[in-house]
């Protein structure tokens, strides 16, 4: 087990739990996976992509924020950069802060019923 805690969240996580859970946290329902732009810049080298390459195959623009894109597979969707086949990510090294975070996010704080229901590693306290 390897269990990490954050103060003000009502749960525990044990990242042991992602080995056999085959990234439930990176598809499901259509969201977000928010990037900075030195995140894209990160994505793009490890990638060997130019920059410009890299966001118009990647990134679309929401507002004035910048998310990765997602590809529908059946009825569900999954992050472009979720290797199916594998189930795990394919860029987990450079991956944004939001999925490094997880699932210790701000909106999991008040309500923990749906990263109860998505993630197998969550203990609650
Ligand atoms: S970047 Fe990686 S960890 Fe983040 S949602 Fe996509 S596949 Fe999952």
């Amino acid at each position: 087990m390897n269990i990490t805690k954050k103060d003000g969240f009502r749960f525990a996580f044990d990242s042991s739990a992602c080995e056999g859970c085959e990234g439930r946290c990176c598809i499901g329902e259509s969201g977000y996976i928010w990037c900075s732009v030195s995140e894209m810049q990160d994505m793009a080298k490890y990638l060997g992509l130019e920059f410009d390459e890299f966001t118009s195959k990647f990134i679309k623009k929401v507002g004035y924020k910048y998310s990765l894109v997602e590809k529908k597979v059946d009825e569900s969707y999954e992050c472009v950069f979720f290797d199916s086949k594998l189930k795990r990510c394919s860029i987990y090294e450079v991956r944004p802060k939001q999925c490094r975070t997880f699932p210790f996010w701000d909106s999991f704080k008040d309500d923990i019923r749906e990263v109860v229901k998505e993630c197998p590693g969550i203990l609650v306290l």
